[in-house]
């Protein structure tokens, strides 16, 4: 091979994938409570642009999710993938694309039986980063999670995977700053 794509020649380190793991609400999209309707969602200035630099950067786009909606019985499983397409296809118009999305169902306060549990998988809990690892061969070590609540960064942590704070403005460059403070700090 005479060109090597860059993502190609970061896999060549381990031959495992890297990922940014992204919150959805309040993180990609404007919080609005339980939401669960395309019609509610606006993408948070940068979003686009930082899922598109995952897609151009040889990085996963992974959505990560607490959706205790369903627990609480406001709506099903279903929603959440039919607004992940939704996602998907805006995001097709610029370009870019999101690789799969973890979401948590569960709340042990819900009035749904099945998904009214302690559950390994609600943020905090590492769980969904751990079954993303194993499902995509991903390094975690070399991953990424941006969020905007602290038990995102919770959650990073748990899991090894270096956390970014998301307080407001642009999301994407939230992303490169937390990108460029890690590698600061001696990373790979
Ligand atoms: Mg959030
Ligand atoms: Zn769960």
């Amino acid at each position: 091979m005479i060109s090597l794509m860059k993502a190609d020649i970061l896999n060549t380190v381990n031959n495992m994938n890297k990922a940014i793991f992204f919150d959805r609400d309040g993180t990609l999209n404007v919080e609005v409570n339980y939401l669960h309707k395309k019609e509610e969602f606006i993408w948070t200035d940068g979003a686009v642009e930082a899922i598109k630099y995952c897609n151009d950067n040889g990085y996963l786009a992974i959505v990560v999710t607490n959706q205790s909606g369903v627990a609480r019985g406001y709506y099903p499983e279903s929603a959440i993938m039919e607004l992940y397409s939704w996602m998907n296809s805006q995001l097709a118009e610029a370009g870019a694309h999101l690789d799969g999305i973890y979401y948590c169902p569960h709340y042990p306060q819900g009035i749904i039986p099945k998904y009214a549990v302690e559950c390994d998988c609600r943020k905090p809990k590492p769980g969904m980063l751990i079954q993303a690892a194993r499902e995509q061969n991903i390094d975690l070590a070399a991953s990424y999670l941006i969020g905007d609540g602290a038990r995102d960064v919770e959650c990073a942590k748990a899991a090894g995977v270096y956390g970014i704070r998301y307080t407001g403005g642009n999301l994407y460059e939230s992303l490169i700053a937390g990108i460029m403070q890690n590698q600061r700090n001696g990373a790979r």
